[in-house]
């Protein structure tokens, strides 16, 4: 029998669309299929036993704005299972930079540095001059564009090359949207009051205390965490509807072609069987999709991706710095280190605990991560960064290498998922949607990845 709807690929995306479909559509069947033998992509956890359960890096749900999209991701969970997190508690950010975890804000603070003027000034004298958003090709355009040379070479180049150790004219604009660059904490409270009247200034600067920023301001999207530590949580929980909605679930089995009938898709292959299908929906973006409808497809990326390296560790002291911050950013030159993230201060299972779990993420090109030895690297760096003061106090460490790399932003890259998007593009099946990270130019946070996919699946 023909499946009414395939879909490809059981993260987040995959799950979502499933659950819509399957509701939306009673009397129809729908088919999730996976490569990996479980489900969940990067919501999975891993089970360490009495340890708990340590997430595949920071993930929270964050609420899209899309009031379809934000109901089913609600109703993951019953709503006693999760912690909310809203106000200015929604989501607390910092970054370590010039050997000091600065909490205030995510963003670079300036206002201690002896250019803090020029900065401003030359920033303040670019509004007139801003393009639309999307007709930079590098990030170095466009951030000399938004801030001016001065505050761009003294301060947000060197993030980004010690973040995607590429330079800034290799970089794609997107390099400098997935990690929070896009103002510069140069003023007081007092002087935000009046900046924050003006739309052009507004976008350029933040607030100096990210825990007082006027109600008005502050995201009415609230985020989302399991109450009992672990995405896994909400994995499971969404297996389990799936699964009595009537989802036929197919996990472990690679996935050999998408296979057309003239201008439609008629089928896929899973391990060596045909599935039909109406309707396919691939969650696995541009370039996984196109590879599946012609085997000889050859991406034309010019830079592999990042290893992406997960260290899960509890130890016996939260060290006052971290204060309540969810998760901070690493700009030091020279460390490894990508995000820490401190589960205490945004899961109500351990809030109160005696002991402080975290992970740290560490983002590495092929020569780090054959030569890293990555637990002691760790220990090293979180010790320099004083998120933990003695290696004495750490009861467990394990680091663990995610199965998905991290897609390097850099213009070549991007140049490759545009020519597979316009591949795609070429085929037009009009009975496939294609979803999923980069599937659309700058697609990459699960909020923007599901609010695209669905703008699609309720055209159907
Ligand atoms: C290191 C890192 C950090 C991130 N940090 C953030 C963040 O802080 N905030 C944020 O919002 N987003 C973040 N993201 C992005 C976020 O993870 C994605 O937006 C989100 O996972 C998208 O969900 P998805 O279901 O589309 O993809 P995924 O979660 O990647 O799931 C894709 C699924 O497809 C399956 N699959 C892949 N290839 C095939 C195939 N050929 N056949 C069958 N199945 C296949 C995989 O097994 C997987 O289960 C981060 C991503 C990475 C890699």
């Amino acid at each position: 029998m023909a499946n009414d709807f395939v879909v490809v690929g059981a993260g987040i995306s995959g799950i979502t669309s499933s659950l819509y479909l399957s509701k939306k559509y009673p009397d129809s069947n729908v088919t999730l299929v996976d490569s990996a033998s479980s489900m969940g992509g990067l919501l999975r956890s891993f089970d360490y036993g009495p340890w708990g359960l340590f997430d595949y890096g920071m993930h929270n749900i964050s609420a899209t704005g899309n009031k379809l999209v934000d109901d089913i991701l609600i109703s993951l969970l019953k709503s006693e299972e999760w912690d909310v997190l809203e106000g200015n508690n929604r989501d607390l950010a910092g970054i370590y930079i010039s050997d000091r975890l600065q909490t205030n804000t995510p963003y670079p603070d300036v206002r201690a540095s002896p250019q803090r003027d020029s900065y401003v000034s030359q920033s303040t004298s670019q509004i007139g001059l801003h393009q639309a958003e999307n007709i930079h090709r590098s990030s170095r355009e466009y951030f000399l564009e938004r801030f001016g040379v001065q505050y761009c070479q003294d301060v947000l180049f060197p993030i980004l090359r010690k973040t995607y150790k590429k330079d800034e004219s290799d970089l794609a604009p997107l390099a400098g949207k997935l990690i929070p660059l896009g103002r510069m904490c140069a003023h007081s409270e007092e002087e935000m009051a009046l900046i924050y009247n003006d739309n052009g200034l507004r976008q350029l600067f933040s607030c100096p205390e990210q825990r007082n920023l006027p109600e008005y301001l502050i995201p009415d999207r609230k985020c989302y965490y399991p109450a009992k530590r672990g995405c896994q949580r909400v994995v499971d929980s969404a297996e389990e509807m799936l699964r009595d909605q009537g989802v036929n679930i197919i996990l472990g089995q690679p996935i050999d072609s998408i296979d057309m009938n003239g201008s439609q898709v008629a089928s896929i292959s899973v391990a060596g069987k045909t599935i039909q299908c109406s309707q396919l929906i691939s969650t696995l973006g541009a370039v996984g999709t196109v590879r599946l409808l012609d085997k000889q497809y050859i991406p034309q990326f010019t830079d592999k991706p990042f290893h992406v390296y997960v260290v899960n560790i509890v130890s016996n002291s939260k060290p006052a710095i971290v204060d309540d911050l969810h998760y901070f950013f690493c700009y030091q030159q020279g460390l490894s280190t990508y995000r820490v993230t401190f589960y205490n201060n945004f899961c109500s299972d351990v809030k109160d605990s005696d002991l402080f779990y975290f992970n740290m993420e560490m983002l590495l090109n092929d020569e780090e991560a054959a030569n890293l030895d990555i637990d002691s690297r760790a220990l090293k760096e979180l010790m320099e960064m004083n998120v933990i003061q003695n290696e004495k106090d750490v009861t467990f460490i394990q680091h663990e290498k995610l199965p998905y790399g991290f897609p390097r932003p850099t213009v070549g890259n991007m140049e490759a998922f545009d020519a597979a998007r316009d591949t795609l593009n070429s085929i037009k099946a009009d009975n496939m949607v294609v979803g999923g990270v980069l599937s659309e130019p700058d697609l990459f946070f699960q909020g923007d990845v599901l609010s695209s996919l669905f703008d699609k699946l309720v055209k159907l």
